[in-house]
C-alpha cells in the first residue's frame, strides 16, 4: 500500500516516531523499560523477556535518554547487543524518503549516498522490484581485514565504522567489500551547513567540528580523500532511537532492532526476529562468502504492486537530486 505524505504529515509522523520510537526501542535496542501499572488511557506495546507482547501504559514507561552506561566506549560500542536491519522488499515502493533522510542527516549528496535503491530484475520473467541496499554491517567484514591503519573497525554491538582521520584513502575496503557500498570522496563533499563550526543535529545535540572525527557521529564530517559508507546511525542508536532511514521510510520498510533481544521495529510494528524471518523467509545477500551480514531481507511478494509509480518517484529524485540542485 503506498502512502503518500506531505510535510504536515510527515511532521506529524516524526512526532509520532519521537514518541513512539523512543518506546518501542525501549525493548527493540535494550533499553530499561519499567511497566508499573496497566490503568492508564494510553497504552504501548512493549515485549516481555519471553518474547510476548505486552500493553503498558505510557505513562508508567520510564525513559533513560541514553544507552550508553559506565561500559561504553566510542570505538568498542555497546556490549552484550548486536545490532540488525530488516528490509521488507515486499513494501519499498521507492519512495526514496529514507535516502533524502539519510543523505540530509549525513551532510552528504546524491552522488556519494550511503543508502540506494536500485531496480532489480532476478530474471527476464520475473517482475521487477525496488531493493534497498546499504552497508550489511557484517560480523565477518572483510572491508576491516584489509585495512592497513585500523581506520574501519567493528565494533563489540557489530556496528562498522570508519575513522576518517585516520583513512589514508588506499580503498582496499572498497575492492574487498563484496556489496559495494562503500564510496569514496573524489572531491571536497559538498556539504552545505557543514561548513559552520558547530551545528545541531536533528535530535538536538550538537557537533563540534573543531574537535575533530567522534565515532558517535561516525564518518562525519566527510573528509576528501577518504572512504565512506552508512554507519547505522550510530549516534541515533545511542539515544535510543532507530536510524534516519527507518524513521523516513513512508511505508515501513526498515525495521530496526537487537539481535540478541531478537526484537526489531519501525515505530509502528514490533517483531521477534526470528519468528519474522521464518515466517517470511528472511534471508542475507551473499550469505555463502560468509560475510555473516546483519541486514536481513524479506522476499519481495506481490511485487508488481505499485512498481510503476516507484519508476514516477525514481524520475522525480533523480531530477532534483543531482550534485548541486540538492
Ligand atoms: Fe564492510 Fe561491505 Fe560488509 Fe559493510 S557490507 S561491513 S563495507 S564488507
Amino acid at each position: 500500500m503506498m502512502m503518500s505524505k506531505n510535510e504536515d504529515n510527515n511532521s506529524t509522523r516524526r512526532n509520532f516516531i519521537s514518541k513512539g520510537l523512543r518506546l518501542g526501542l525501549l525493548t527493540a535496542i535494550g533499553g530499561t523499560a519499567i511497566a508499573k501499572s496497566l490503568v492508564d488511557e494510553e497504552m504501548v506495546e512493549l515485549m516481555d523477556t519471553d518474547g510476548n507482547l505486552i500493553k503498558v501504559p505510557v505513562a508508567k514507561v520510564e525513559e533513560h535518554s541514553s544507552l550508553k552506561g559506565d561500559d561504553y566506549n566510542v570505538r568498542e560500542g555497546f556490549p552484550n547487543k548486536k545490532f540488525v536491519m530488516v528490509v521488507d522488499l515486499s513494501r519499498c515502493r521507492n519512495a526514496k524518503q529514507c535516502v533524502k533522510s539519510c543523505n540530509k542527516n549525513h551532510f552528504i549528496t546524491g552522488d556519494n549516498a550511503w543508502l540506494k535503491i536500485y531496480n532489480m530484475q532476478d530474471n527476464e520473467t520475473s517482475s521487477p522490484y525496488w531493493m534497498p541496499q546499504l552497508c550489511h554491517h557484517c560480523d565477518n567484514p572483510p572491508c576491516v581485514k584489509v585495512c592497513p591503519v585500523d581506520a574501519t573497525f567493528k565494533r563489540r554491538d557489530g556496528i562498522v565504522l570508519i575513522d576518517n582521520e585516520r583513512c589514508i584513502g588506499c580503498r582496499f575496503c572498497m575492492a574487498a567489500c563484496p556489496y559495494s557500498v562503500r564510496v569514496f570522496n573524489w572531491n571536497e563533499p559538498q556539504q552545505g551547513e557543514m561548513s559552520e563550526i558547530t551545528m545541531t543535529m536533528e535530535h538536538g545535540d550538537q557537533m563540534d567540528h573543531s574537535a575533530g572525527y567522534t565515532p558517535d557521529y561516525a564518518g562525519m564530517p566527510s573528509v576528501k580523500g577518504t572512504v565512506d559508507k552508512c554507519d547505522f546511525c550510530a549516534h541515533m542508536v545511542d539515544q535510543k532511537l532507530v536510524p534516519h532511514c527507518v524513521a523516513a521510510c513512508p511505508n515501513n520498510v526498515y525495521f530496526f532492532g537487537d539481535l540478541y533481544e531478537d526484537t526489531v521495529t519501525n515505530g509502528d510494528e514490533t517483531y521477534q526476529l526470528s519468528k519474522l524471518l521464518k515466517d517470511k523467509a528472511g534471508y542475507r545477500l551473499l550469505e555463502d562468502l560468509g560475510t555473516a551480514p546483519s541486514v536481513y531481507y524479506l522476499p519481495p511478494k506481490d511485487r508488481q504492486q505499485d512498481y510503476e509509480v516507484g519508476l514516477k518517484y525514481y524520475t522525480e529524485f533523480e531530477s532534483v537530486e543531482k550534485p548541486g540542485k540538492s
